[in-house]
């Protein structure tokens, strides 16, 4: 007699990192015989991947495990684990909000979480597997703690089969005064050039045409093989030999490690997708300094004028805390300032959130208040959006190449005849909204711009020349597999 499936509920919230950690622990349950459902009632295993970052995110994985308190006095044989930044952040903490919690995996062990699951299936009793704290070690002990998950793929996993993210680099060593990531995700280390050429090299086989590369501070990747270095650009050079691989993006950028030869490998290479997410946070040099961001507004200038000399129509997206302590009106003001002149494709806008164990919440006051934050945070919008708006509105009557990504999420129409809006991306990252049918999904194709808004860019596709494959047939069958809580990326 066969026994029942075993189910598996994850709801993963906050970056990319933990979208990744997400598909790689759910494919890792599935090789012990877990099916993925989508209502946490049904689920035998009820996982949350965790973000910190901001408190908002944290309050909602606390609200989301009190509603599951009576379902597990019922339940005893569920298992309810919490993965990830809080985990490794708050053990003692979810420990007391949350008793009936059964499994606390911070991010550097989420290798063992199959194993854990295991563990509290057997004995009912709580499981925790964490790292060392920054303080608690020398740094190469503290190192060791963090181990980089990177266990064989599934393609089955991925939301998109042609897309996926690859881990380059895990931790932080940039420790800005807001930031609990150097806390949460442990050192900053690189991984083998090796591996990731390899891990490219086995995605591509499977179908995947766009790898995003991803890190902290995604452009500060280094690897030491004795005397040689690799960086990033030779990095991205070796993933551009492997064929299948159509596209290579990389986030986040450090601003202060943005060198003329990544540069050059985005112009030269072209498979390098043209666009570099470099956040500032702040236009103005006293919050950048009291942030620790190690830069000036000038020397962001003289970059991003760089960056645009040395890459040509180069798209470049930023992001921007306001209302940080001490942010005076006239501070704020220089950040419009530079929103306004930087001409950012997009800028992702985030209130100043105290994290507890930070060294702006230990030693500023958070003196800002909320309704002003809210404030500014809506006319920093509202100046990006315009922006936005003349950036899409320049586009209106070129012909771009698209990578298309699926059904549109703002598409209002239903589909007729197999035809629907699709969504995809250019070259620069700009969304492009099309008509088109289902078979067109991970295709690239040419579509030519019509009309713009602040988010979108509409059009019309060339299909003529795109042919249906086996691909095709996959992805457009292929669902989101991990229910996703959205905040913004990184
Ligand atoms: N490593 C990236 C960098 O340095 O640009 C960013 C990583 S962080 C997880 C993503 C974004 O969250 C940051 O760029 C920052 O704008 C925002 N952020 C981080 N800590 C924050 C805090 N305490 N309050 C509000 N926003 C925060
Ligand atoms: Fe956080 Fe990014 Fe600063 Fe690192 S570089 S501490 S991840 S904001």
């Amino acid at each position: 007699m066969h026994d029942r499936t075993k189910t598996l509920f994850i709801e993963t919230v906050g970056c990319q990192m933990n979208v990744l950690d997400s598909e790689l622990i759910v494919g890792s349950l599935r090789r012990q015989g877990y099916e993925l459902v989508h209502d946490a009632t049904a689920a035998d295993v009820i996982l949350f991947n965790t973000c910190s970052v901001r408190a908002h995110a944290e309050e909602k994985i606390y609200s989301a495990l009190g509603r599951l308190r009576r379902h597990m006095r019922e339940n005893p044989d569920v298992v309810l684990g919490v993965l990830g930044c809080m985990a490794q952040k708050d053990q003692e903490e979810v420990r007391r909000r949350a008793p009936h919690v059964d499994m606390v995996v911070g991010t550097g062990q989420l290798a063992r979480v199959p194993e854990l699951v295991e563990e509290v299936k057997r004995t009912r009793a709580p499981q925790y597997a964490l790292s060392l704290g920054r303080a608690d070690g020398g740094k190469d002990e503290v190192t060791a703690s963090f181990e980089s998950f990177d266990p064989p793929r599934d393609a089955s996993m991925r939301p998109t089969p042609f897309q996926a993210y690859v881990r380059i680099q895990i931790g932080c060593d940039k420790f800005c005064t807001y930031c609990v990531v150097p806390a949460t995700r442990g050192p900053e280390q690189s991984r083998h050039p090796d591996h990731i050429v390899a891990e490219c090299r086995q995605l591509a086989s499977e179908g995947c045409k766009e790898v995003t590369l991803i890190g902290q501070t995604v452009n500060s990747y280094k690897f030491d093989h004795g005397e040689r270095r690799s960086r990033l650009s030779d990095l991205i050079a070796r993933i551009h030999d492997i064929a299948g691989i159509e596209r290579i993006k990389f986030v986040t950028n450090f601003p202060k490690d943005m060198t003329d030869d990544l540069l050059d490998a985005v112009r030269e290479l072209p498979k390098a997708v043209k666009y570099l997410h470099v956040p500032v946070q702040s236009g103005c040099d006293e919050v950048l300094k009291r942030m620790k961001r190690l830069y000036t507004v000038g020397s962001y200038r003289e970059m991003l004028h760089r960056s645009r000399e040395r890459v040509p129509g180069v798209a470049i997206s930023s992001d921007f805390i306001v209302g940080f302590c001490g942010e005076t009106e006239q501070a704020f003001q220089k950040s419009m300032g530079l929103v306004r002149e930087a001409k950012f494709k997009n800028s992702f806008i985030f209130k100043y959130s105290p994290r507890p164990g930070t060294k702006a919440d230990d030693f500023y006051a958070d003196d800002v208040s909320e309704d002003v934050k809210k404030r500014r945070n809506n006319d920093l919008l509202a100046v990006q959006n315009e922006n936005s708006l003349e950036d899409h509105r320049s586009r209106i009557g070129q012909t771009v190449e698209v990578l298309v990504e699926g059904p549109s999420r703002v598409g209002e129409r239903q589909p007729t005849g197999g035809v629907r809006q699709l969504t995809g991306r250019t070259m620069t990252d700009h969304i492009v909204v099309f008509d088109g049918h289902d078979r067109l999904i991970g295709q690239s194709l040419t579509v030519h711009i019509r009309e713009a808004s602040p988010f979108t860019l509409y059009g019309d596709a060339e299909t003529g020349t795109v042919e249906p494959n086996e691909l095709n047939q996959r992805s457009a069958t292929t669902v989101p597999l991990t229910r996703r809580v959205t905040l913004p990326l990184i």
